[in-house]
């Protein structure tokens, strides 16, 4: 066979193992915002189905052994097939270090957790879920056995999220945020004359609210011929291929805001898949980098554009006009001040852009003091409690308002929560670098203009798909490893100018 027609057949593969993902999220999509009730059995099954056959069908020995000729002839290859190459061995020899026994076995361990940990919450007994938790850590670290790791164990499953991080890496960045995110947010909180912000006091006209979701996400440069918005519990961002991305969100009559950051925040991960290059579709190249790269573009527009002044200078009239009588003699500056309040809280997605980190940190120090046998699960009540003291200065009344309120470790998921702290770290590392290259970003925003944002991101970030890890993206883009700086700096400028703070 020639190199060319091996790699035509590999691609072909390729595609077939895309379509069967792609064709699992059109359904997953369904489940969340059309499905009936009486549904969901015959849903879980068929998904079930279509992810084995996709595991199956991509691990395979035919796959095997395309790569090793393609990666043997490495040097015929123009360095966009180098590439695709590269990145599909890597997703390759992960899928297939897992035994299908071993897979198994932890999707029982799963659905039997998942189900403890509702009752649990329910009925705030971490006793309830505890037994569950410790069999999914035992798998964890049979799991981070067959991937392999150097280090902590813990980078063995970090590495599934956020490709190249390490624990070394994120204690280096969350040391610093910890200590001076916590600082800045016990000065805001005994900062003298907060906002009065009875003015924001519901109900708000739902009609009205997703309106204005419609008209920020057109504003931003959202293509609604290769997507479109719907309503869901949680919202989320799934892709069939960079030119169909759906966004769901959704609208709470006693939040005037929410709709419209949610909007901001799945705007910015839906551009970001709209953005992949149309010759990588059918590929994994055609993907997010990492969780982190993902979430830096969501809170991108989320917090720095629509948490911003200029953006407020524009979007108060338009809010004043969508909402008669109701926002008359509201300024930019207290929409500016009411969408950036800063009040500690118990819970991790609630909380605001100031206090956000520290949940995520605190989880993070947990989950690696739990994998490197440090402490037992039974302890978890007693460090989550004692963290949220020395960071957020709360109690904590309950379990169920403390370490049973993630999903995510009845899932298994222990590495995801740092992404949603470096995605912030990244964000503004890369704004950074925005403002430098475009001098008129904020004269842009507040003209409701977001190309030249767009196009910044489009040419730095989206186009490369997976091609590169995040901490090259970073470098490349920025001249330096991701870094805890500028975070901290945006942040500290503008709290410290909204809460009158002296010295930042
Ligand atoms: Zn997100």
């Amino acid at each position: 066979m020639t190199i060319e027609s091996t790699l035509t057949t590999f691609r072909e593969r390729l595609g077939e193992v895309m379509d069967l993902h792609q064709a699992a999220s059109v359904l997953h999509w369904d489940q969340e915002v059309f499905m009936p009730p009486k549904g969901a059995a015959a849903r879980g099954r068929q998904l079930a189905t279509l992810s084995a056959v996709a595991h199956r069908y991509f691990t395979r020995e035919e796959m095997g052994r395309l790569l090793d000729e393609l990666t043997e002839a490495a040097d015929q290859l123009d360095p966009d097939d180098a590439k695709l190459v590269e990145v599909t061995r890597y997703d390759y020899e992960r899928e297939t270090k897992l035994p299908e026994a071993f897979v198994q076995a932890f999707a029982l361990a799963q659905s039997a957790a998942y189900e403890a940990w509702v009752k649990a919450r329910e009925t705030d007994s971490f006793a309830t879920f505890q037994p569950h938790l410790e069999k999914i850590l035992d798998l964890l670290h049979e799991k981070a056995d067959y991937l392999g790791y150097e280090g902590s164990s813990y980078n063995a499953l970090l590495e599934e999220y956020e490709r190249g991080m390490t624990v070394e890496t994120l204690r280096g960045l969350f040391d610093v945020v910890a200590e001076r995110q916590s600082a800045l947010v016990e000065k805001i909180v005994n900062a003298p004359d907060p906002p009065d912000l009875a003015w924001t006091r519901g109900p708000w006209d739902e009609d009205a609210q997703w309106t204005m979701t419609l008209r920020l996400l057109q504003d931003m440069g959202y293509d609604f011929e290769a997507g479109r918005q719907d309503r869901s519990v949680h919202p989320f961002t799934t892709s069939f291929g960079a030119r169909d991305v759906r966004l769901t969100n959704r609208v709470s009559p006693d939040d005037l805001f929410s709709a419209l950051h949610g909007a901001a925040h799945e705007g910015g991960h839906g551009l970001y898949e709209q953005g992949f290059q149309e010759k990588d579709g059918r590929t994994p190249l055609a993907d997010g980098i990492s969780l982190g790269v993902h979430e830096s573009q969501s809170r991108m527009w989320e917090n720095m554009i629509g948490r911003s002044l200029p953006f407020w200078e524009h979007y108060a009239p338009v809010l004043r006009d969508l909402h008669p009588g109701r926002l008359d003699g509201i300024t930019p500056q207290q929409f500016y001040q009411a969408v950036n309040h800063v009040q500690p809280s118990l819970i991790r997605v609630e909380a605001d852009e100031c206090t956000y980190n520290l949940h995520v940190i605190l989880r993070f120090e947990i989950e690696v003091a739990l994998m490197e046998g440090e402490i037992a699960v039974a302890e978890i009540p007693e460090a989550w409690n004692a963290k949220m003291k020395q960071y957020l200065g709360l109690d904590v009344p309950s379990d169920a308002q403390g370490c049973l309120q993630d999903i995510h470790w009845s899932h298994g998921s222990l590495g995801y929560f740092p992404t949603y702290a470096l995605g912030n770290l990244y964000a503004a590392q890369l704004f950074e670098k925005i403002l430098e290259d475009l001098p008129g970003l904020w004269d842009d925003v507040r003209a409701a203009n977001f190309a030249p944002l767009l196009g910044w991101l489009r040419e730095n970030v989206h186009r490369h798909g997976r091609r590169k890890t995040a901490v090259e993206l970073i470098r490349d883009i920025t001249g330096r490893p991701p870094a805890p700086g500028p975070y901290l700096t945006y942040l500290e400028e503008k709290y410290g100018r909204l809460y009158g703070l002296s010295g930042g």
